[in-house]
Order: structure tokens, then C-alpha cells, then sequence
């Protein structure tokens, strides 16, 4: 009987039949794809002049986001942390709320939350989605929070609880349906932070519209780039128009006179940013394709380990497959480390899932549910190569 193999030699095995032997410069984890496209319209709004807060490509861009994800209203914004902070500002998060937040989620979540006064209150996740489980914070909600005027209230701390903001990790969509149930039971506005999930769908309806409202990021390692940026989707006419005047300092139209009418922001994303993503945006369903293809050729070869499972979307959604998962079949902080330093050492420039919220210095203070399950993952996820680059000649 042959010996059966480590996760080490899995791993690599995997890697290298995937991705091709990584020969000098390493394989990043997610890398953008610029290529002649790009060039020509970042050019053209260059030799327009127009490059900052007004143009063609910003609106170009917001109809073009608003036509693939059918949210009837599209906000282009700075970037995704920007987008979540004017978001939760504008959907009524107060300082000295409460917002529940996912503790296995990227940091710009719970800081998006600190950024308007409030407090991440963590939760728990599912084991085989990944997001934010809707059980887990029905349960911990009915033994923590009573309703009081149809506003729901931490008992421990007194303080309001005003906002839920699911995540969709990696791409794949978490259990929205059961979790739009548990907030209009508990009286929560969510936000969704779909930052990672533009392309991810549940059933047709696109992540990030299930809730008052969404945010998308078009950070350099997400699925399309605009540089930085990011954008607010929503379906409610009055919410969107509030979030364009505060994303543009409030200020009234006018000639000539400065007039604001309220304390806000400049979030606008600049047109320069826009033309990149509008570039991008004709591209996507190309990118959705190459970086399904290599799911599907990672998903094969995983089903041929014993130590290693590929995390696969959830029944009923499509996912992005932004980045490629895999989960060690017994969690193990030690074995993953060591899996990250040899395909590193090899040129696969693989990495952990975030170090848990609740976990980092500033947020050791806050309130927070029981959250084993995302122990567990934070000790057994792995994200692997997934540029779409490596399938894009396929298709
Ligand atoms: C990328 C990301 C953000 C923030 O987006 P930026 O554009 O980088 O500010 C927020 N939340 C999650 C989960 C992300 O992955």
C-alpha cells in the first residue's frame, strides 16, 4: 500500500497542476488584468480634460453596474470602505449604535462601523457558506436584545442595535433569504457588504441587492479594478439621491454659491477611475468565465485529496469564485502555516483567511456572540491563485 500523502505534497500537487510550475516570479493570489481596452479609455478621459469628480465615464460606469446587477440605483464611490461608511451614515447609523458584523470578515467592515461612531457587535459564521449564519444570530439576538419601539436593544449594554451587515466571502453568497427573514424580525437594516461578490448570485438576483443597500469594491485584487473605488447599489429612489448629495459634500446646486445643507463627505469616485472601470466592466463576463474554469479545474483536483477540501458555491447560487478556497479537513493553526510557508516557498503566493475581528486590538473590546464556527474556519481556510488570467485563454 503506497503511503498516503501529507496536505503539503496535496497542496503543492494540486498547484502545480493547475497553475504550471511558478519558474521565477511568483503567482499572486489575485492580480488585475489590464490590457489594450483599458489603455484606450483611461487615454481618452486623459485627453478630455475631465478627470476628477464630473464625466462621461462615471455615469457610464453606474448605468453599466446598474444594467449587470439590475439595483435600479448605482452610487460610484471612492472606494468599498468608503462606500460602507457613507452607506451605514446614510441608512441611519448613529454614534453609540450597535452594528452586527461578521468576525470573519476583512477589517474595512468593522472599521466602516468605528468610522460613524459605532460599535461592531460580532457574530458567528456557516461552516459551508462562509457568511455571517443566519441561525447563529437569530438564537444569540433572541437571548441578548429586546425590542423597545420597534428599535432593537443589546440588554447587556444598553445600547441600540441598528444595522446588520452580512458579507459575502470570498464571492460566495452567504444565506441572504434567511437572514433578510431574521432583520425584519429584529427590526435590523442590512447593509450588505458585497465587496468581493460583484458576479455572485443568489438564484438571479444579484449580492449586494438584497438589502437596503449594498457596496461593491473595485480594489486592485478584486474582480475588476477601477485603481480604488468602489460603488453603493440600491433599489430605493430617496436613499440614492440622499447618498449622491452626501457623497459630494451636500452641496446645493447653484451658479456660484457654495451652499451645503449638511455635514458630508467627498466619496465621489473620479472620472479617471471610472473610465478603468468601464473598461473593465465590458470585460467582466470574460473574467467570470476564465475564473469559473479554474474553479472548476481546482474543484477536480481537490476531489482527489484526503487532507484538503475545495470550498464549492453554495447550492442555488452562482459565485464569483473572487478567490478560490480550499479548507483543511481538520482544522489545524500549525498545518495551515505550515501549507503557506511551502507554497510560498514554491511561488504560490497563497494566504490565510483575515485574522478574526474580534481578535485585533481595537475591536478586543467588543461585544461579540459565541463564535466557534469561525474559529474553526479561521484555523482551516486556505485562498489559492485565482487571477482570471490563468483561464482566460481557455475561453
Ligand atoms: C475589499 C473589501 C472591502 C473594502 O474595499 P476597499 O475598496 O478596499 O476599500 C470591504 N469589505 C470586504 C469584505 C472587502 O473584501
Amino acid at each position: 500500500m503506497a503511503t498516503p500523502k501529507t496536505s503539503k505534497q496535496e497542496l503543492l500537487a494540486v498547484l502545480n497542476s493547475v497553475l504550471g510550475k511558478s519558474a521565477g516570479s511568483p503567482i499572486a493570489l489575485h492580480e488585475p488584468n489590464i490590457g489594450d481596452h483599458e489603455n484606450e479609455l483611461v487615454a481618452k478621459c486623459l485627453s478630455s480634460g475631465w478627470v476628477s469628480s464630473v464625466g462621461q465615464y462615471i455615469t457610464e460606469f453606474e448605468t453599466g453596474l446598474a444594467k449587470f446587477t439590475k439595483a435600479a440605483h448605482v452610487i460610484a464611490i471612492v472606494n468599498g470602505t468608503a462606500a460602507l461608511h457613507l452607506a451605514l451614515h446614510a441608512v441611519g447609523v448613529k454614534p453609540g449604535d450597535e452594528v452586527i458584523v461578521p468576525t470573519l470578515s476583512f477589517v474595512a467592515t468593522a472599521n466602516s462601523v468605528s468610522h460613524c461612531g459605532a460599535i461592531p457587535h460580532f457574530v458567528d459564521s456557516d461552516g459551508d457558506a462562509l457568511g455571517l449564519d443566519p441561525i447563529a444570530l437569530r438564537a444569540h439576538l433572541s437571548a441578548n436584545t429586546s425590542i423597545k419601539d420597534n428599535q432593537l436593544f443589546n440588554t447587556k449594554t444598553g445600547r441600540r442595535i441598528s444595522a446588520l451587515v452580512p458579507m459575502h466571502t470570498f464571492g460566495h453568497p452567504m444565506q441572504i433569504a434567511k437572514l433578510v427573514e431574521v432583520a425584519s424580525e429584529f427590526k435590523l437594516t442590512i447593509v450588505e457588504d458585497a465587496a468581493e461578490s460583484l458576479g455572485s448570485f443568489v438564484g438571479n438576483a444579484h449580492t449586494g441587492t438584497f438589502g437596503k443597500c449594498g457596496v461593491l469594491s473595485f480594489n486592485g485584487n478584486k474582480t475588476i479594478t477601477t485603481g480604488g473605488g468602489g460603488a453603493i447599489l440600491t433599489n430605493d429612489a430617496e436613499l440614492a439621491k440622499k447618498i449622491r448629495h452626501l457623497a459630494t459634500t451636500a452641496k446645493l446646486a447653484h451658479d456660484w454659491e457654495y451652499i451645503h445643507d449638511a455635514v458630508a463627505f467627498n466619496y465621489r469616485m473620479p472620472n479617471i477611475n471610472a473610465a478603468l472601470g468601464c473598461a473593465q466592466l465590458d470585460r467582466l463576463d470574460s473574467f467570470l468565465e476564465a475564473k469559473r474554469k479554474l474553479a472548476t479545474k481546482y474543484s477536480e483536483a481537490f476531489a482527489e485529496c484526503d487532507t484538503l477540501s475545495f470550498v464549492a458555491e453554495p447550492n442555488g447560487t452562482t459565485s464569483n469564485y473572487w478567490l478560490n478556497t480550499i479548507r483543511l479537513n481538520t482544522p489545524d493553526l500549525q498545518t495551515r502555516d505550515e501549507l503557506l510557508s511551502a507554497a510560498r516557498a514554491d511561488g504560490y503566493l497563497c494566504r490565510p483567511a483575515w485574522n478574526l475581528l474580534h481578535t485585533l486590538p481595537m475591536y478586543l473590546d467588543a461585544p461579540r456572540a459565541n463564535l466557534p464556527v469561525a474559529q474553526k474556519l479561521w484555523q482551516s481556510l486556505i485562498n489559492i491563485p485565482s487571477s482570471a488570467r490563468h483561464c482566460l485563454g481557455d475561453i
